[in-house]
């Protein structure tokens, strides 16, 4: 009973999980569907033909199980398309022998409308290299072709055998127009959660693209191209923004002494320092080899001084271990307010020439 309870529990997540595009919809999932359901429908009409006796049919219907259960074989070894093939000649060779035992009125014709869209829905989502659209096309016209080859048949051939009670009848164009109309509704909210879930990965993939373009995949800060961007925006804003240029100072000899790689994690860790310091504040960017352009929006000088003060002073203090050795190192930044004449190259320059008295002057400084 416990096991039952959690199998339903699963079910019901994996639906909603499906429900919200959340979960593939694999093509094995999708097979057992189809083939389990049209399973059902043939086991209903075997015990209906083998009520009404009606022996050419409910023979067919049984072999049309037998066909379908063994189709689970073939989808078990990722086997689709010889199983779409079997599905579709089965469902038109049923309306063809209904047709001839029974006549036309009881809808079994229907069902080879509903395998149209299936058929393309199927050729479409299996990973079949070429000739995809074609196979549905031919499909779809060996359908059309024999719908209305069931009905010619149906006006010159005389039905073999004849159900008294009319009620049979309705019944049966009931059923089978339910189950056509069950498939086709079913597929079509398949077809639209399948729609969905690709909508979802490709945003997915955008956002990671997206990621992958703007940023710097050694230190992850912004590369130059996002910083263009918030350059461009704000000049084109009526605020104020500032901005500030740093180097790391001697850095050439932290890399000749302890190698690019150590280079590198000096590299990563004052980004981080940096980073922390910035937070929500404005856009850290890596703007050459190992120079950090920071813009900050609607900051007075002096706040801008400060929070460049607490990132020399962090990155001073910082230590990176080399083996056992303790490394220092030392940064220089140059800060450029905005003018509202000048250009963003610049404000650039002034924050550069400020970086470069301020290497001029001893380095480990800020230059206002
Ligand atoms: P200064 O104090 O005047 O800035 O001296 P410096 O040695 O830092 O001189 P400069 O700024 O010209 O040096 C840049 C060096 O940064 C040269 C280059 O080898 C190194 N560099 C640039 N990009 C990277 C990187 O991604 N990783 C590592 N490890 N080194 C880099
Ligand atoms: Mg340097
Ligand atoms: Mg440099």
């Amino acid at each position: 009973m416990n096991q039952y309870i959690k199998h339903m529990k699963r079910f019901f997540v994996d639906a909603k999980n499906i429900l919200t595009g959340n979960m593939q919809i694999t093509n094995r999932l999708k097979f057992t569907a189809i083939i389990f359901s049209i399973a059902m429908v043939h086991f209903f009409l075997t015990i209906i033909f083998g009520g009404l006796k009606i022996l050419p049919l409910f023979f067919f219907n049984i072999c049309s199980v037998i066909i379908y259960v063994s189709g689970f074989c073939l989808i078990r070894r990722d086997i689709y398309l010889p199983v779409y093939y079997i599905t579709y000649l089965e469902i038109i060779l049923h309306s063809f022998v209904a047709t001839i035992c029974l006549g036309w009125q009881y809808g079994f014709a229907q069902y080879i409308i509903a395998i149209v869209p299936v058929g393309y829905y199927i050729c479409y989502t299996l990973d079949m290299k070429q000739h995809k659209m074609l196979i549905a096309t031919v499909s779809a016209f060996v359908a059309v072709l024999s719908f209305l080859s069931c009905k010619m048949l149906s006006f010159i051939w005389q039905p073999l055998y004849l159900i008294e009670n009319p009620v049979w009848e309705i019944a049966l164009y009931i059923f089978n127009s339910i189950c056509v109309f069950v498939f086709l509704i079913v597929f079509s909210l398949v077809f639209v959660f399948e729609i969905k879930i690709t909508n979802n990965q490709l945003k997915h993939q955008n956002a990671v693209l997206e990621q992958l373009a703007s940023t710097d995949p050694l230190t992850g800060l912004y590369n130059r191209r996002s910083m263009d961007i918030f350059l461009s925006q704000a000049m084109e804003s009526s605020s104020s923004f500032t901005l500030i240029m740093c180097d790391i100072d001697d850095f050439k000899k932290i890399n000749d002494t302890y190698g690019h790689d150590f280079g590198d994690v000096v590299l990563q860790g004052i980004a981080k320092i940096v980073t922390s310091q910035i937070r929500e504040q404005g856009y850290v960017c890596r703007w050459g080899g190992e120079e950090i352009l920071i813009l900050i929006n609607n900051a007075s000088l002096e706040s801008v001084y400060r929070i460049s003060e607490n990132i020399r002073r962090n990155v001073e203090s910082q230590i990176f271990e080399y083996n056992a050795e303790r490394v220092h190192c030392s940064l220089t930044l140059g800060i450029a307010a905005h003018n509202k004449k000048d250009t963003v190259e610049e404000t650039i320059t002034q924050a550069d020439y400020n970086l470069y008295r301020g290497k001029r002057n001893g380095k480990n400084m800020v230059i206002l």
